[in-house]
């Protein structure tokens, strides 16, 4: 089967988003750029599987110019397959996508708005705020739109009333920024029931994304 070892990880981080609990039951998807036959593209999980459930064979290859009406797959691609693509296609060291219902990023996602500096970690989003892609029903073009925007100059964001997306140059990174997306939400929403928390200044998260550059090591 082409691109087998590429098939396995993405079951075995689908099965991850389960026992983690980063995405429950169905929700969530993950794909990973790779090339089949010439032509480029990436694997992505199957639309609406159980994750326990998944064989190599389910996995889905979706060239980037590719419609999923052409897809001649036995399985469906994931519904966001858009969003997917359009990630692919506009970053160019996109390697590995994670779309998680996680839930305390969902719960933050619900109120459509950026995650301000509260903690110095939101910089791993790759900036000073994490933002909030505009609603739009699962699965359109319309809300890929609104995640390509949101993920401007970014590596993750939330989508509103619906999850998060975080993509990384290996699926391992891309799960471990979901993860950390989470805790930072889980944060947040502890911290907003104390009252408004202080919030850092621009000049500080400025210092800490020059400093976040050097320090992740091996
Ligand atoms: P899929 O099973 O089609 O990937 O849908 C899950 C999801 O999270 C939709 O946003
Ligand atoms: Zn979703």
């Amino acid at each position: 089967m082409k691109n087998l070892e590429q098939r396995n990880q993405i079951i075995e981080y689908s099965l991850k988003l389960n026992s983690t609990n980063l995405s429950p039951l169905r929700s969530g998807n993950i794909s990973l750029r790779g090339i089949e036959d010439n032509t480029e593209g990436y694997l992505i999980t199957p639309s609406g599987k159980k994750y326990e459930t998944l064989k190599p064979e389910d996995i889905v290859f979706m060239g980037l110019n590719e419609e999923e009406e052409k897809n001649n797959s036995t399985n469906k691609p994931s519904s966001e397959w858009r969003f997917h693509r359009d990630i692919y296609v506009n970053k160019k060291d996109a390697k590995a996508i994670v779309h998680a219902h996680s839930p305390h990023a969902t719960a933050v996602s619900s109120h459509g708005k950026p995650i301000p500096p509260f903690h110095y970690m939101i910089a791993l989003a790759g900036g000073d705020n994490i933002k909030c892609a505009e609603y739009a029903t699962f699965g359109t073009k319309e809300l890929s739109k609104n995640v390509i925007k949101a993920l401007e100059n970014r590596y993750a964001c939330l989508m509103s009333n619906h999850g998060q997306v975080a993509f990384g140059k290996n699926l391992e990174d891309a799960f471990e920024l979901a993860q950390e997306i989470e805790n930072i939400c889980h944060q947040y929403t502890i911290a907003l029931k104390l009252g408004q928390p202080k919030i850092l200044s621009f000049e500080e998260m400025k210092k800490v994304l020059d400093k976040a550059k050097n320090y992740k090591k091996g």
